[in-house]
Formats: structure tokens, sequence, C-alpha cells
């Protein structure tokens, strides 16, 4: 667990939050983020928590804190599923874009648990439209998002699965705070949107050649340069649009 450690409590009459657990909301400004305060509340995210459904309205967002990573996922009829973004501590999940009317078109899964501010979407939606300066962050953090998710399209159909393995695995080392990454194989495939089998001979070879080490529902990052190479370039160039989109978000 990082050093920018989170505490909001309510119900004895103190509150403190220090803000860093989320890069979005350490962004914003003192002002802006007062407007949130009162209706954030920190909630634990356990790994499968399915936070929105295709079709439900979306009412809570979440700020994923520290490590916490959650998926969006598209499923197809024969119950198969594959991930079209990944989003941790530099963002925000459910109503992002939205105003009024926000179905939800994918599933949202937390692939690795732990906490979360959530707050209502109408609350967001106000201080969207409340401020310029607000609403143009989370407008640049929508075409980040979307940078994501097209990227995805590209990395799902043309780079191989140790590839895309590889790109996982960095994506959920940035946010992990330490060289060990707590997921399941089984997320791994779900993510992946391979079988179960695949991830093991995956991660076996990866292991073999040194890059991690596999633990039971753990997987311990050994070589990180070795991992960048070995990765499709969708994790690089997805980071360094986020970077040039919103500097004041990156690390
Ligand atoms: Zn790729």
């Amino acid at each position: 667990m990082e050093k920018t450690a989170i505490a909001l409590e309510r119900r004895d009459g103190t509150r403190t939050i220090v803000r860093r657990a989320n890069r979005l909301l350490t962004a914003l400004s003192p002002r802006d983020f007062a407007i949130l305060e009162p209706h954030l509340e920190l909630v634990d995210l356990p790994r499968g928590r399915v936070l929105f459904e295709p079709g439900d309205d979306v009412v809570t967002t979440y700020f994923p804190c520290h490590r916490t990573m959650v998926s969006l996922l598209i499923a197809t009829r024969d119950g198969r599923e594959v991930e079209a973004a990944t989003i941790g501590r530099e963002g925000a999940v459910g109503g992002i874009v939205s105003e009024g009317h926000k179905p939800a078109y994918g599933r949202a899964v937390v692939q690795i648990a732990g906490q979360a501010l959530a707050i209502p979407t109408s609350h967001l939606e106000a201080a969207k439209t409340g401020s310029a300066r607000f609403g143009d962050l989370f407008s640049r953090y929508a075409d980040a998002l979307l940078a994501q998710m097209m990227q995805s399209v590209a990395c799902n159909a043309l780079h191989r699965t140790e590839e895309r393995c590889c790109r996982w695995l960095l994506a959920a080392h940035d946010r992990a705070g330490d060289t060990m990454i707590h997921l399941t194989q089984e997320a791994l495939a779900e993510m992946l949107g391979v079988q179960r089998t695949t991830v093991t001979a995956v991660t076996g070879v990866l292991q073999d050649r040194g890059l991690i080490r596999t633990h039971r529902g753990r997987i311990e990052v050994l070589d990180r340069p070795a991992l960048e190479r070995a990765a499709c370039e969708c994790h690089a160039a997805v980071e360094a649009h986020f970077v040039r989109l919103l500097p004041e978000v990156a690390d």
C-alpha cells in the first residue's frame, strides 16, 4: 500500500480525506473537490463484484483507490467475455460522459480487490455542469478512456495472447505499488478472453523466462524491463496518450 492512504469517517463527526488515493480526484481544484467531498463514500470492492451490467441505469460512479482495478468487459451471446478497458486509480467507472439517461453498455467487474470512493452519479453530473474546469477534466478523461478502448480493439484482434497478457500485467504492476499483483489466473483469463488453460500455459512460459513468478492468487513481477519488451506496444501507447491528455493526473 502506498503512503498516500485514504481515511474517510463521518459517523463520529470526524472526516479526513487524503485524496491522492485516486489521481483523478487529486487533479481537481480544492474548490471543485469540495463540491464532491460531502457525497463521497469509501467502499470495499471484493474481487468479482459487478458494479453494473449492460442496460443498467448507472447511478453510482466509483473512483478506484490505490491498487483497485476494474474491468469493462464486453460479453457475446455465447457467454464469452473480453476486456475493453482497465480502470484504476487514475480514473473513474460509470457516468463519465453521459448526462441524464445513462444505461451501461458493458459490464464493470472488480478484478483486483480494494477500496474505492463512490458517489451518486447525479452529484458528479451536477458538478460537471457547474464548473467548466471540472467538466473539462472529465471530458479529457473520457477521451483517454475512448483511446484505451480503441487500442484494445487493435490489441484483441492483432496481438498474441502472450503479448496481451504482458500488457495487462504492466497495467496492474503500475497500480500495484509493489512487485506483487493480487490476481488470479481465472481473472486474467476473463480479461484476455481466453481459456484458463491458455493463461496457465502463457504464465508458465513467462515464468520460465524469469519475467514473473506465479503464486496462489498472486503474480510477482521479477523483471519489469523484460516484461515491457515482451508486451505489445499497447500499454506504452495508451500511457503516452494519457500523459498528453491529462498531465495533471499522470504519476
Ligand atoms: Zn496489444
